[in-house]
């Protein structure tokens, strides 16, 4: 049975105080359970000061992102060795919104993901398409292309312990959720990518999230589906209660 993992992708919200008020409210509340898996992608301000608050709770703080290099001439960029040095355990690659305006590619996915195996972070990796390419049936492929690419050259034991979030861009931030079934259709997919890659194990082990306007009214509904394995949350991570009832619906 695969845990679900639950991650409140806070993007660029909350100042430090908010930040820490938060985490200091849903760390004493976070369920018990080896079921679920809790974890807040912050903003990088903000990480030291979450990771230090958390020591010895059940909540996790991941990075939104990071460069591929360890140190350098780099200026703006934060490297893996940075983050894993403060306690950091996640990292989020290759968001659709880092796609559209920062110019990530599934090479530099790749580049990433692998510098985050090296420094002991689990990558969550995002995929997804635009509803132009829902519309022209290229999902599939377009997944697919993805999928491999961002996981090309990585162990089994590596491509196991990836994190991998299907987020269609036109369900992102516009309250439009996929269905259930269209969303676990596409989760289905790349769990079948990634038994192709490498074997049936690795495939049943690899958790899979959904992402794009999950909610406390729909998120029982996506994660009774037989390939989705938790959620990559926005909008709705911000506030306390629902970033908490996401998190118990998957305990
Ligand atoms: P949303 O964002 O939940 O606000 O749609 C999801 C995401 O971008 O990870």
């Amino acid at each position: 049975m695969r845990k679900k993992v639950i991650a409140g992708n806070w993007k660029m919200n909350k100042v430090l105080s908010e930040a820490n008020r938060f985490v200091d409210e849903v760390k004493e509340k976070v369920p018990n359970s080896e079921q679920v898996e809790a974890i807040v992608c912050a903003p990088f301000p903000f990480l030291a000061s979450l990771v230090e608050k958390t020591k010895g709770s059940k909540l996790k703080i991941a990075a939104q992102n990071m460069h591929f290099e360890n140190d350098g001439a780099f200026t703006g960029e934060v490297s893996p060795v940075m983050l894993k040095d403060l306690g950091v355990t996640h990292v989020v690659l290759g968001h659709s919104e880092r796609r559209e305006y920062f110019a990530e590619t599934d090479e530099t996915v790749n580049q990433k993901t692998h510098a985050a195996f090296q420094h002991g972070l689990t990558p969550i990796v995002c995929v997804g398409e635009t509803l132009e390419q829902r519309e022209a049936n290229e999902t599939m492929g377009l997944i697919e292309t993805q999928v491999q690419k961002a996981l090309q050259g990585l162990s089994e034991e590596q491509v196991a312990n990836t994190i991998i979030a299907y987020e269609p861009i036109w369900a992102i931030g516009t309250g439009k959720t996929a269905t259930s079934e269209q969303a676990n259709e596409v989760c289905t997919h790349i769990r079948n990518v990634v038994r192709e890659l490498t074997s049936e194990a690795t495939a049943e082990q690899v958790i899979i999230q959904y992402g794009g306007s999950v909610k406390p009214a729909n998120v029982d509904e996506l994660l009774a589906q037989s390939d989705i394995d938790g959620a990559l949350v926005g909008g709705a991570s911000l506030e306390v209660d629902s970033f908490l009832q996401l998190v118990e619906a998957g305990a």
